[in-house]
């Protein structure tokens, strides 16, 4: 099986979206084959990597209502290994649209399932990384993807409320595990939009250091203004511009994210 990793926070603006498309590219420029899910109707991780709205005929929308399979929505992208499964606003009315269906928890994961069994069958390699993006909300769509994954990788805004939200995105993550999904954990935090100039930013890193310990990566992906025009080239930094502090920040993490995967797996 792929090692799936939810990139959860219930607050908006933290960087899920930013740290899925560019952890997902290092990722696939260290050899990984990387599936990107994109469980937010906003559906930015499926812009930012050049997926035009025409081109999403199957969604992760047709995914989870069931009339679509995973592997019919996975499109390829710019980056070599790099796929991305898009969504569409249609993803706004799930939630009501499954609420009365039994599985309706376990649909993510039942469609990566699927996914993996259908390319054993027919002898593709099949993908060694899905990260889902997911909404900033703890709805059923985030529930979907912690049910769905083995660990949650949450990103921090470094700001003055960085640590507002972070038990209740705790508690949750607990409670699918005794609920849904016995594997779950936390696999890290990643400190985003990091300003060493700001006085704040650093209290903010050591504030969440000190509450999360060494759950926290070693990696800090700094504020960068490279990082946030990528998107709108349809592009990840490291595409739109290797050198940059922020597309270097990225290969770090991904290193490190691979890092805790094999210390993982041995124990
Ligand atoms: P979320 O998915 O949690 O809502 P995003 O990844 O969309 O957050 O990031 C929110 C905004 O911040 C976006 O406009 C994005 O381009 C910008 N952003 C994210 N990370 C960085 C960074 N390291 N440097 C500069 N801007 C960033
Ligand atoms: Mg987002």
């Amino acid at each position: 099986m792929p090692r799936v990793l939810a990139l959860a926070n219930q607050k908006g603006g933290v960087g899920k979206t930013t740290t899925a498309i560019n952890l997902g590219t290092a990722l696939a420029a260290i050899g990984e084959r990387v599936l990107i899910v994109d469980l937010d109707p906003q559906g930015n991780a499926s812009t930012g990597l050049g997926i035009d709205r025409k081109s999403r005929r199957v969604s992760t929308y047709d995914v989870m209502v069931g009339a679509h399979t995973l592997a019919e929505a996975v499109l390829e992208t710019a980056v070599p290994r790099l796929s991305v499964a898009p969504s569409t606003l249609d993803l706004l009315g799930v939630e009501l649209e499954i609420a009365s269906e039994r599985d309706r928890a376990f649909r993510l994961r039942n469609a990566i399932v699927k996914l993996h069994e259908a390319a054993r069958l027919s002898g593709e390699e099949g993908f060694s990384y899905i990260l889902v993006d997911c909404p900033p909300s703890l709805n059923l769509l985030t529930i979907n993807a912690m049910t769905a994954a083995d660990s949650v990788l949450v990103p921090l805004q470094c700001e003055f409320f960085a640590l507002e939200g972070l038990s209740q995105l705790l508690k949750t993550v607990e409670q699918v595990r005794a609920a849904l999904n016995p594997r779950l954990g936390i696999h890290g935090v990643v400190l985003t939009m990091f300003d060493p100039r700001n006085n704040l930013s650093n209290q903010v890193v050591e504030d969440v250091r000190q509450f999360m310990g060494d759950k926290v990566y070693d990696t800090i992906i700094p504020r960068n203004v490279r990082v946030s025009e990528a998107p709108s080239h349809g592009k990840p930094v490291l595409l739109y511009d290797l050198k940059c502090t922020g597309a270097q920040a990225y290969l770090r993490l991904a290193s490190e994210v691979i890092q805790r995967e094999r210390a993982l797996q041995a124990a």
